[in-house]
């Protein structure tokens, strides 16, 4: 029976994302997973994020040892906090935000309703200062990287691809083979790099902030990730190196799901969107054949101009094949608007919303392909669900998430670096019709790998329990000092 004493003693996690879509959603979900698991959580974002989350999610009102708490990021309320001016977030949080950090974690506040103190911080492994934080005041600490592991054993290689020469690149021949990340000599070029490392000069921030950043991981605990063993085996085989103690717990939206069918949390699905999903996509999909249509969206950040998308859309409707496509208002860099042509010319073919419930888009039969952004989340959503893509990586991981798709996966193809209708046209018509069955074959199999991971003794089920029992730990270690 749970009493004061018991509850103080509980295990109490603050979990910190990265103040991004991607981000928030995955380690959210992790959040689920482990309130499931009886463990307190304080869930931070940055006020921004706060106040876009607040409007849509009902996480809150779910789990009892669930709360959600704010921090201010240090930039004024009308900064952009995207595009090019997204780096200046990760100085201003490094700068303001481990100061607030720190008193937060050290005034008692947390500790309101006998949650007791936090015995532990989850925090992404891009934002190091968590850890400083953690260890001045001697807490556990364990990183989350929710990009892909492939990008990620790219970060730690960094060094490597600099002592070699292959960093910065010299010329300007995109092609050329990259051969310091162990295990992708064999298709790894710098085209599959993320896109920052097109810059000349080392000094560019976001080459440090990825170098230095990475090599930060090794310091804590354990490296949570958004992945499963028999999708990244030799990929993890490399992290290993850097970080003994790896949980892959992936796909994680999936893993959820699984958790919450046999509990009393099963009441309605959890939103973790920061935008009002329109679902009348979900009817229109209804009324389509069985994997008819193709799925267009680049997730949360991407932007693409007028010209692209006037291309995409004449290659969409010229492909014969139905389409529904997700058009974010803020999507269309320069002239924000979606041209009148496109809505008008898709009415017979294809349907547009804002945003859509990605993952019950994903799921329906009538959905057999999708032309994604190769976002890591999008990835595993497509994955688990056996659905074949065609890759138009925007930046960061994307460039090597689509080429592990195409080359190591074989789960579609790759369309990086053009935007042209009449390739978006072939790929389309490739991926629906001409080699549907060799895509849904190797899309089948994969879903198949990514269920068994999450079943009774599969590799992410496993590692749960064991970050569940590590986490559980911390509170004895902590409880103990403090006697
Ligand atoms: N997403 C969604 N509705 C949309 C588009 C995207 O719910 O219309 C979700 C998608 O399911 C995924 C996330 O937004 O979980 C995007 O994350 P991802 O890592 O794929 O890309 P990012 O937005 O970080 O570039």
């Amino acid at each position: 029976m749970p009493s004061q004493n018991i509850a103080s003693a509980s295990p109490h996690v603050l979990i910190f994302p990265l103040p991004l879509q991607g981000a928030v959603n995955s380690m959210l979900k992790l959040a689920e997973l482990l309130c499931i698991s009886e463990i307190n959580i304080t869930f931070l974002v940055t006020e921004h994020i706060y106040s876009r989350l607040i409007r849509h999610t009902n996480v809150m009102s779910r789990y009892p040892g669930f709360v959600l708490r704010s921090i201010s990021d240090g930039l004024p309320d009308g900064h952009e906090r995207s595009g090019a001016r997204y780096m200046e977030m990760f100085d201003s949080m490094k700068y303001n935000s481990k100061a607030l950090l720190k008193e937060l974690l050290t005034c008692g506040e947390l500790e309101q309703g006998g949650r007791g103190p936090v015995t532990c911080v989850i925090a992404d492994g891009l934002m190091s200062f968590v850890f400083d934080v953690a260890k001045e005041i001697n807490i556990s600490m364990f990183s989350m990287r929710t990009l892909s592991p492939s990008s990620l054993s790219i970060f730690f290689s960094m060094p490597q691809m600099i002592q070699s020469g292959e960093l910065p690149f010299t010329g300007d021949d995109l092609d050329t083979p990259i051969k310091s990340v162990p295990g992708m000599e064999n298709f790894l070029r710098r085209r599959d790099l993320p896109s920052f490392c097109r810059s000349n000069t080392l000094s560019n921030p976001s080459i440090q902030l990825f170098k230095n950043e990475s090599q930060e991981n090794a310091r804590t605990q354990g490296l949570i990730l958004n992945a499963f063993d028999d999708l990244e085996g030799p990929v993890l085989d490399h992290i290993h190196a850097s970080c003994p103690n790896i949980y892959t717990i992936g796909p994680l939206h999936a893993h959820l799901k699984k958790k919450l069918a046999g509990t009393s949390y099963y009441r309605t699905a959890s939103s973790n969107s920061l935008r009002k999903e329109d679902r009348s996509c979900m009817s229109w999909l209804d009324s389509q054949a069985y994997k008819s249509v193709i799925y267009v969206s680049f997730g949360s950040i991407a932007t693409v101009t007028r010209d692209q998308l006037m291309e995409f859309w004449y290659g969409l409707v010229k492909s014969g094949c139905k389409f529904l496509w997700v058009i974010r208002p803020d999507s269309i860099s320069g002239d924000g608007e979606i041209p009148a042509e496109v809505l008008e010319g898709t009415k017979e073919r294809g349907y547009i919303v804002g945003w859509a419930p990605q993952e019950e888009v994903l799921a329906h039969n009538a959905v057999g392909g999708f032309l994604t952004h190769s976002g890591w989340n999008s990835t595993l959503e497509s994955v688990i669900e056996g659905v074949p893509m065609i890759c138009w990586p925007y930046f960061m991981d994307q460039q090597v998430n689509s080429r592990f798709v195409s080359e190591v996966w074989k789960l579609g193809l790759d369309m990086k670096d053009t935007c042209d209708r009449v390739i978006v046209e072939r790929m389309v018509k490739e991926l629906m019709i001409e080699r549907k069955d060799e895509f849904t074959k190797s899309a089948d199999r994969m879903a198949m790998l990514a269920k068994k991971s999450l079943s009774e003794g599969g590799s992410s089920c496993s590692n749960l329990e064991r970050l569940v029992k590590d986490i559980k730990a911390t509170a004895g270690v902590v409880h103990k000092e403090q006697q």
